[in-house]
């Protein structure tokens, strides 16, 4: 999969180079590239952002740069038709169901705005040539559409084929049947007094399945109702502290 980021701050993507995905981009399977923004403007102060037509709090970031960035990512692609996600808190609310779809895709792009966003019409112009795809993180603001872009492209790499050593680990989690995951344990068996449930170490494989389905079911319950079926009706004691 290709990966290009358009930032202001191209240097705040540099983490992303460790751990699982840098192994992943040293052995070829993602090919991730950032961009700065202003190598794309030609004015001495390398300008970006310009007032808000109609008035208005803060800035909004130019057409220009942006066309010109987004045309040169363009003219060195393969003529595929790359899908162009912007960050922004006026999208589409970004979930695992998201993260699996853009994992099949070749390449992606993302556009990450600051100030008060970017001109609309970059947005518009690139429809003609990208499957555009606005997002937001979550029901709050960022200053910029890096930290957004950063966890989507977490969450979309960790499922490309050949990044986590263990595909195994991608099915039983969170998000992967609608469901929270259930509490883990590890060594020691007591720790602060506190033991490891017993049918932890009961060597029952169906009862230990039995037990983390019903904890998955619980925590999904008290911490994010909203993500169980209609048809799952709660259990009373599902909302009590401790349950
Ligand atoms: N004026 C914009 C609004 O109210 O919709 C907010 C602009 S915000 C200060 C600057 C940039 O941060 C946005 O262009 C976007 O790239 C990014 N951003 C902020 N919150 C975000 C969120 N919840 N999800 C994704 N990106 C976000």
């Amino acid at each position: 999969m290709h990966i290009d980021v358009v930032s202001i701050f191209p240097e705040y993507l540099a983490p992303l180079r460790m751990s699982l995905l840098g192994k992943a981009m040293t052995d070829g399977i993602i090919d991730f590239a950032t961009h700065d923004l202003r190598d794309f403007t030609h004015d001495r102060h390398r300008t970006v952002d310009a007032p808000p037509y109609g008035g208005g709090a803060g800035m909004v970031m130019k057409p220009e740069p942006w066309g010109e960035a987004l045309d040169h990512l363009r003219g060195a692609g393969d003529g595929s038709r790359p899908t162009l996600l912007v960050p922004t808190p006026a999208g589409h609310r970004f979930s695992q169901a998201m993260a699996r779809d853009l994992a099949r895709r070749e390449w992606l792009i993302f556009a990450c705005g600051r100030y008060e966003g970017i001109d609309q019409r970059v947005i518009d112009d690139a429809a003609g040539w990208a499957e555009v795809i606005p997002f937001s993180l979550g029901d709050y603001v960022l200053n910029g559409g890096e930290v957004a872009s950063m966890a989507v492209i977490e969450a979309v790499g960790r499922l490309i084929p050949g990044v986590v050593g263990n595909p195994e680990s991608l099915v039983e989690e969170s998000h992967s049947d609608g469901l929270l995951e259930y509490p883990s344990y590890t060594k020691p068996r007591v720790w602060r007094d506190r033991e490891v449930p017993e049918i932890l170490l009961s060597g029952d494989h169906a009862k230990i399945a039995a037990w983390r389905a019903e904890q998955s079911r619980r925590r999904t319950a008290v911490t994010r109702p909203d993500l169980l079926h209609s048809s799952q009706v709660l259990a009373p004691d599902d909302l009590a502290e401790g349950s």
